[in-house]
């Protein structure tokens, strides 16, 4: 979703770089600890001659009470304090822009490095249903994405660059602190329950990275997120999803949009090399690979739902056979438009025929909620702001110029 779209209807509080955490300038480049996950942080202590229990402390200290300060961290003595202080610091990336929408939603710009176009986008949407109320952030993993889905904006602006640890786990920790800016230090909450990885990029492209940044969400001496609340999207890495399986226990969502080769080759072009065989197994496998406590009874299926391209009755019978052996949860997602975006959103009578055939089928099948502007179908589309500046774009534009001038010398 355009960030232009929804600020007539978000309140921004207008402040630039205002949660930016602040080190002074320094000549010796310090390291970040935000990024580090519990076993790199005991590393690195050992490393100091110090005890490795103080990779927890300061753990908690980070991503549980949000300080930034070694000189609040106040269980740990003075002289390993300033010691820190030399040498390291913990410093989230800059936020260039927020809006807070009056009806919970929260969104940040964060600028991660030079130029227009290293921006990335990040955002909260609250929500309340019978289990109780839910926030849950949408963080991104790359700029930009080099898989180039038809349907998204972020594959229209090309691969920029991967996003480190920090800048990935910071999302989160911005995400929590902008409930407890203003609260006393030992009365600090997390507030966000659940992650997606849905925001721009490919996470399993930026593995390492990806990887650690989850490992921090599910320490208990972190967030100890529950790791069913932690979702990573894929448009189907198929040798990633196998080696995710043996690294950690998320839930997994796919990204299938289309039940059959020839129109998933257009739509998803990486189906080219890892094809829909390949990969409903390799969702088996992840499934498979644990017992009744994994996060892994079922993968989500995400389908965007394109007018007159993969929403047609047919294409919900080939989705039943090839997701017949398969334990998954199918999501709808209606297409959210963009600046010469070629398909427009299939009629909510379309989506509500196709989910009916999904469901008459016993499979749990929902549609995506859209609200206001939607808001929800923010991830993965992140337009407006962050600058689309890359030659792949500039094709793209002359595509779609092409195909108007065609239409205007027919008509
Ligand atoms: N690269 C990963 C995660 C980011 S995309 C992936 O593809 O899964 C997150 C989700 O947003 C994906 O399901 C993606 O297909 C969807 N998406 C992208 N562009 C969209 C659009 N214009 N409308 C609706 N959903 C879109
Ligand atoms: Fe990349 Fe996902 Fe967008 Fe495809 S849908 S271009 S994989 S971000």
């Amino acid at each position: 979703m355009a960030l232009e779209a929804v600020g007539s209807s978000l309140v921004s509080d207008g402040q630039q770089n205002t949660a930016t955490l602040h080190q002074p300038a320094n000549p010796v480049q310090k390291v970040n600890l935000l990024g580090m996950s519990r076993a790199e942080l005991e590393k690195f202590f050992e490393d100091l001659g110090e005890k490795k229990f103080r990779a927890g402390q300061v753990m908690k200290w980070i991503h549980q009470y949000f300080v930034t300060d070694f000189a609040e961290m106040t269980n740990i003595s003075g002289k390993l304090r300033d010691k820190l202080v030399q040498i390291c610091e913990i410093k989230a990336p800059e936020v260039v822009h927020r809006n807070y929408s009056k009806d919970g939603t929260r969104k940040w710009v964060f600028r991660v490095g030079e130029g227009k176009g290293s921006l990335v986008e990040t955002v909260l949407i609250p929500a309340e249903d019978k289990t109780g109320s839910r926030k849950t952030l949408c963080i991104s993993s790359q700029v930009g994405c080099a898989l180039d889905c038809s349907f998204c904006s972020t594959g229209k602006q090309g691969f920029q660059r991967d996003l480190t640890p920090a800048e990935i786990i910071g999302q989160l920790w911005m995400a929590n602190f902008s409930y407890m800016e203003d609260v006393p230090v030992a009365e600090r909450e997390r507030s966000v329950t659940n992650v997606v990885m849905m925001g721009m990029g490919e996470p399993l492209l930026n593995y390492d990275a990806v990887l650690s940044s989850m490992r921090i969400m599910l320490d208990d001496f972190a967030y100890g997120m529950s790791k069913r609340r932690v979702t990573l999207s894929t448009s189907g890495v198929v040798p990633k999803i196998d080696q995710l399986a043996q690294d950690i226990d998320v839930a997994l969502a796919i990204s299938l949009h289309a039940p059959n080769d020839e129109l998933r080759n257009e739509l998803v072009p990486i189906n080219k090399k890892y094809p829909l065989e390949q990969l409903i197994t390799a969702c088996q496998r992840y499934i498979a690979k644990d017992g009744n406590e994994s996060a892994r009874k079922h993968v989500t299926i995400e389908y965007v739902m394109l007018d007159g391209v993969n929403d047609q009755p047919e294409h919900a019978q080939q989705l039943l056979k090839l997701l017949k052996n398969l334990p998954s949860k199918i999501n709808l997602i209606p297409f959210n438009p963009f600046p010469h975006a070629p398909y427009g959103r299939s009629s909510r009578n379309r989506i509500i025929a196709f989910q009916k055939t999904l469901s008459d089928a016993g499979f749990v099948c929902t549609i995506r909620q859209t609200r206001g502007d939607d808001i929800d179908a923010a991830c993965g589309q992140l337009v407006g702001q962050v600058a689309d500046r890359t030659r792949r774009a500039a094709q793209w534009q002359k595509k779609i110029a092409e195909k108007n001038e065609i239409i205007r010398s027919k008509g």
